[in-house]
């Protein structure tokens, strides 16, 4: 409560231990420094297409969950579906054509 009352205190919250952060705020801001003080307030990330880029190549770890690895992994589970109703259609139609032989 004493972050809400004085303006000069940091106004994060903290979740674990629910008390207030009392450290003091980065100058025109409301919150300290480790709770986003010294961000800039107009910086939302890149805008040109390099950028994004850049910055979704900064994660890259090994692509194993990206969107182009995700699709074609579902293609060939799809393929292999179909290779296995294939298999599955043509078991039976041999079993058709034998059942009569007997
Ligand atoms: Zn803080």
């Amino acid at each position: 409560m004493e972050s809400l009352s004085n303006p000069y205190i940091c106004s994060a919250w903290s979740k674990q231990n629910q008390r207030g952060c009392r450290n003091h705020c980065v100058s025109g801001r409301k919150v300290c420094y480790i709770h986003g003080g010294k961000t800039p307030i107009h910086n939302v990330g890149p805008k040109t297409k390099e950028g994004k880029f850049r910055q979704k190549m900064a994660s890259w770890k090994h692509g194993l969950r990206s969107k182009e690895r995700i699709q074609e992994r579902r293609e060939i589970q799809h393929l292999i579906k179909k290779a296995k109703e294939l298999i599955h259609m043509k078991d039976l139609s041999i079993l058709s054509q034998t059942s009569h032989l007997t």
